[in-house]
């Protein structure tokens, strides 16, 4: 059984070919700069890589190149080899709990929800509309970003502003990276056999959410409305008063949009450090003793700390915490930082343990309270899992 993931993009489009008889990647690539001068597409197939540079004028052409592609390069023999195509979407609002095959309906509630993600779900809908065009036979199946967060209650969910936003506008949390929180919290009751599981997830890359689970179930989660909320992240403030937007209106002249901007573009590790939005350098610089550097640095772990402090009491206790994304899976630093904050959870990592990147490892000690984990996130993997369950039930 062969099932490709897509995850579509204003102007990419990212894929991976699963062999789902033993879920490992045949290919995987990416189709870069469509509808922009510079197009190009890289296709990674047994160890080796194929780069070109390609005019794409939409995702049609994405979809038919990377198609043309999986035949000449051997990878598949003919298209009915694609037994179906798993779409990651965005924004599913409260309608989308799970996974589903896509109809016209679910295009259609893509468009209608698409002011709560307007980059993404309009893309989304490219990546669908371009697949239907060149396999027009084949099961197609939609995993939303919101679903994984739709069991958490209202006094999580629920935002303290007048009620009738939320009737009205449907104002309230809706969270974002569940197929990765979800993903997580499936490899870890694989890892930790223990019931009602009490797990914080904590997917910390350029954008970053950490979820409170509870038997598999997300309790609550950081991000909100939009991604702008929750923990600092690369570039996007997270949690703030909400009165900073008009003062800094009225000192700058800027509308709301605008300065809205500066919060998802400017702000984060990039707006503290006034030097980098990637870990990597900021880190390298506190190390050089930089101030704004190692200010930025220790910020985003105290707005992780305090996330998974909240967390610990909402759940009554914490099992697992497991790291993941690029500086969860890659940070040997900022995993220290944070896990000696935890002290008092009775948190304590082994140092050689905790210097590891994109492997599943326990990095916690024997007598620590809490087991702590890194593990690589697989939303790709994810995707084609849904995928291939949709296929099974028809
Ligand atoms: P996105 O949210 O865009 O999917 P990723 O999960 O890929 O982001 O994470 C990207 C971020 O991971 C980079 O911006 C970088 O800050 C961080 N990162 C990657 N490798 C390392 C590393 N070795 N040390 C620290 N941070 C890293």
């Amino acid at each position: 059984m062969k099932i490709i993931s897509i995850n579509a993009g204003s102007s990419s489009l990212k894929f991976s070919l699963f062999d789902m008889d033993t879920e490992s990647v045949i290919a995987s690539g990416l189709f870069e700069r469509i509808g922009i001068e510079g197009s190009c597409y890289t296709i990674k197939c047994r160890g080796e890589k194929v780069e070109q540079e390609v005019e794409l004028v939409d995702h049609s052409d994405a979809v038919r190149i990377l198609l043309e592609k999986l035949i000449d390069l051997n990878i598949i023999e003919s298209l009915d080899e694609i037994d179906g195509v798993g779409h990651r979407l965005v924004h599913g609002k409260d309608k989308y709990s799970s996974s589903v095959v896509i109809t016209d309906e679910v295009i259609e509630d893509l468009d209608k929800f698409k002011e709560f993600a307007p980059l993404h779900n309009p893309a989304n809908i490219l990546g669908i509309s371009a697949f239907r065009e060149a396999l027009p036979g084949v099961t197609m199946v939609g995993v939303f970003d919101t679903a994984f967060h739709q069991t958490m209650d209202e006094t999580s969910y629920l935002y303290p502003v007048p009620y009738s936003w939320y009737e009205k506008y449907g104002v309230r949390k809706y969270g974002f990276h569940g197929t990765s929180h979800r993903y997580i919290s499936d490899t870890t009751a694989k890892l930790v056999d223990k019931e009602n599981l009490r797990l914080i997830s904590c997917h910390i890359g350029n954008g970053g959410s950490i979820s409170a689970v509870l038997d598999g179930k997300c309790v609550d989660t950081s991000m909100g409305l939009t991604p702008l909320a929750g923990i600092m992240m690369g570039t996007r403030s997270g949690d703030i008063d909400p009165s900073i937007i008009t003062y800094v209106m009225e000192k700058e002249g800027k509308n709301a949009s605008e300065v809205i901007d500066d919060l998802n573009k400017r702000s984060g590790l990039l707006g503290l450090s006034e030097y980098s939005h990637d870990m990597r350098d900021v880190l390298a610089r506190a190390d050089e003793g930089d101030e704004n550097c190692i200010l930025a640095r220790d910020k985003y772990v105290r707005s992780i700390v305090n996330y998974i402090g909240q967390y610990h009491l909402l759940l009554g206790g914490v099992d697992v915490i497991v790291f993941t994304a690029g500086v969860g899976e890659n940070s040997t630093p900022i995993r220290k930082l944070v896990c000696e904050k935890l002290l008092p959870l009775g948190v304590k990592i082994d140092l050689e343990k905790n210097n590891i990147r994109g492997e599943i490892t326990k990095i916690s000690t024997e007598d620590s309270k809490v087991q702590v984990y890194v593990i690589p996130t697989d939303e790709e993997l994810m995707i084609a899992r849904d995928t291939l369950l949709k296929l099974e039930a028809r």
